[in-house]
């Protein structure tokens, strides 16, 4: 995760806020927090070490107390997670069931640490049961297949193996725990008083687990949708062991498709506050992957170019330090043009490159706005 003013997702960061504009959204950021709290839901903000800044933990005051996501793996984020459950009139200790949204470390790394401690079940997508049984070999064949997928795409060695230590470094924030309850997509997660349907959307990673409670018109949607970050689609090592690469942005797109649809009033997010117009904002990431599709497009019908390359392009200096980042996110846009014939991967030793290929046809998924052809619209 990161900020759109310094990632790639820069594309839409808001001009200077004016101060009433400001005002009226903190009213609605506390309206929104207060429906949550009417529905027995506390927010828990807990500190990670990432540019992301604090992960949402939501804590349901039901039978079983249950408690959705649980921060990274360190002494302070457990701290903060006591201290905020205090404030609520619970403890570690009191806590029945801990699920969590998707796979990433700051969403999981505490979970083994809080159900020593409480005796909680854990509960996760049951795609996903292998890669949190198995946590820290499963990391370490991630950074294997990112590295690869990184010298494939055209990051020079000596930048991949800077980068591989770095992801290493960032592994004991997370955690391998055991599996109590698989949930099943479709399925029903179901507490005294609140039921809600699992639905499995993955593109943010390839776990994303929603939590829909049809009654109260309220989603638990873990990183699918962030109101001020878009959610990087990121490129991901598949959960079922195939070796076909999922194309991240393709299922993220079709999976955010599925959430528009739900009449939801409330959107609680795993960073940052509650959604009330989820709608609108999922119209807004379309119109963003729209531009950014065009702008590759354009780069790529200029010259043809390594993924590395269009990165650079795009992000300058920001390619090289966030190079896994920004990798996801040009190839997951050029997965679209490739499936609508307008781009074609050319491999040259074990490297590929992305060539026009003349072609104008529709994009899937994201119609038929980008079709000012090669050299499209480049305001992205
Ligand atoms: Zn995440």
């Amino acid at each position: 995760m990161r900020s759109e003013s310094d990632g790639p997702g820069g594309a839409n960061a808001p001009a200077e806020p004016d101060a009433r504009a400001e005002r009226s959204r903190e009213a609605a950021n506390e309206a929104a927090l207060a429906r949550m709290r009417e529905q027995g839901i506390v927010r828990l903000r807990v500190p990670t070490p990432f540019a992301v800044g604090r992960v949402n933990c939501y804590l349901i005051e039901d039978d079983p107390l249950t408690l959705i996501d649980a921060g990274p793996n360190s002494g302070k984020a457990l701290d903060e997670l006591g201290r905020q459950l205090a404030e609520a009139g619970h403890r570690v200790e009191d806590l029945e069931l801990i699920v969590i949204s998707h796979q990433h470390i700051d969403h999981l790394g505490l979970v083994d640490v809080i159900r020593r401690r409480s005796g909680a079940e854990v509960a996760v997508i049951a795609e996903a049961v292998d890669y949190v049984e198995n946590f820290g070999a499963d990391a370490e064949r991630d950074d294997e297949h990112s590295a690869a997928l990184m010298r494939r795409y055209g990051v020079p060695d000596d930048l991949v193996e800077a980068l591989r230590s770095v992801s290493g470094s960032f592994r004991g924030w997370g955690a391998a725990t055991r599996v109590d309850r698989p949930l099943q997509d479709g399925g029903e997660l179901a507490l005294r008083d609140h039921r809600y349907e699992v639905q499995l959307r993955p593109g943010h990673s390839p776990s994303d687990t929603l939590f829909w409670d049809a009654e109260r018109s309220t989603l638990i949607a873990g990183d699918h949708l962030i109101a001020h970050i878009s959610s990087n689609p990121l490129l991901s090592r598949p959960l079922d062991g195939s070796s076909e690469r999922p194309k991240a942005l393709v299922n993220y797109l079709g999976s955010m498709l599925r959430t528009r649809e739900l009449d939801a009033e409330l959107v609680l997010p795993g960073h940052g506050y509650p959604i009330t117009d989820h709608r609108r904002l999922i119209d807004e990431r379309f119109e963003g992957h729209r531009r950014r599709a065009a702008k590759l497009e354009a780069l790529i019908a200029a010259e043809t170019r390594t993924p590395y390359e269009l990165a650079q392009a795009i992000w300058g200096n920001v390619a090289v330090t966030q190079a896994f980042l920004t990798l996801s996110e040009v190839v997951g846009h050029v997965d679209l043009l490739i499936d609508a014939g307008r781009v074609r991967e050319r491999v040259e030793g074990e490297v590929v490159s992305f060539e026009h290929t003349g072609g104008e046809a529709d994009i899937p998924l994201l119609g038929a706005d980008t079709r000012a052809g090669p050299l499209g619209r480049l305001d992205a």
